[in-house]
């Protein structure tokens, strides 16, 4: 069956002398494997359409029950030539292509995941402030398409409004909740939860609620970064099958 499909490139390795194997996020069918004959020979008709992070229209050859199609066809959609050149978008860049590589299953279409992923590809492009808070945003979207947002407004316990009491200074966020628990309510709870200040509450919940485009202009310090990061790891980790460190994101320390 010869299919055509947007997607985007999340991963290309080397294959014999002259072939690529390519993993895409597609739109009609997911993530999804193909080969790529001939991609790295000198002059070929792939071109830089199998960059990891580029969207491309692809036709496919595709066969049942195969893990492994054959690409016949990728033209270039959107290159995103600045997330390729600055250190600071390509790391975030090459963090959500590699997140959803991790946890996205082979062949299961899901629309709103393809859309989450360009989208948040495209707002990396042209943002002009923290590109970091671009995969903080998208972290939490994506757990929420997965069926585990975390709720982040009120306490699970007493429902105190955290985000707009003056006297919640910090909240407890328990994993197995997805909730937070303001520090009266956490005394005596089985699990301590990590615990977050205020300030990091406001900001993951607008990343949360805010669309993708317009979450680089939050100034966050380098703690509040840190923090922010360290939770959503964890968060991850404990609700997504497949999600781990992101070894994209070692090249944060170098920045
Ligand atoms: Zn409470």
């Amino acid at each position: 069956m010869i299919v055509s499909t947007d997607a985007i490139v999340l991963r290309s390795m080397k294959y014999r002398d002259t072939s690529k194997i390519v993993t895409l996020y597609s739109e009609k069918f997911g993530k999804i494997s193909v080969i790529a004959k001939g991609a790295r020979a000198a002059r070929n008709k792939f071109g830089a359409s199998l960059e990891p992070m580029t969207h491309s229209t692809v036709v496919i050859y595709k066969k049942e029950h195969r893990d492994l199609h054959l690409l016949s066809k990728s033209e270039i959609v959107q290159p995103f030539f600045k997330t390729h050149v600055e250190p600071d978008k390509l790391t975030v860049g090459l963090a959500l292509v590699e997140l959803v590589h991790l946890v996205m299953h082979d062949e299961e279409e899901n629309l709103h995941m393809f859309a989450l992923l360009a989208d948040s590809l495209r707002a990396l492009e042209t943002s002009e402030r923290h590109s970091l808070n671009i995969l903080f945003a998208f972290e939490l979207k994506l757990v929420q398409q997965l069926g585990f947002a975390p709720h982040f407004e009120s306490c699970a316990r007493c429902g105190t409004d955290v985000l707009h009491n003056d006297g919640v200074k910090f909240v407890h966020v328990i994993l197995a909740r997805g909730s937070v628990v303001c520090s009266n309510c956490i005394e005596g709870h089985d699990g301590a939860g990590i615990r977050i200040t205020k300030g990091v509450v406001r900001s993951l919940a607008h990343f949360a609620s805010a669309p993708i485009d317009n979450v680089s202009r939050l100034d966050l310090d380098v703690q509040q970064q840190d923090e922010i990061l360290a939770l959503l790891q964890t968060y991850l980790q404990y609700h997504v099958a497949g999600a781990r460190t992101l070894r994209s994101l070692s090249l944060l320390n170098v920045l």
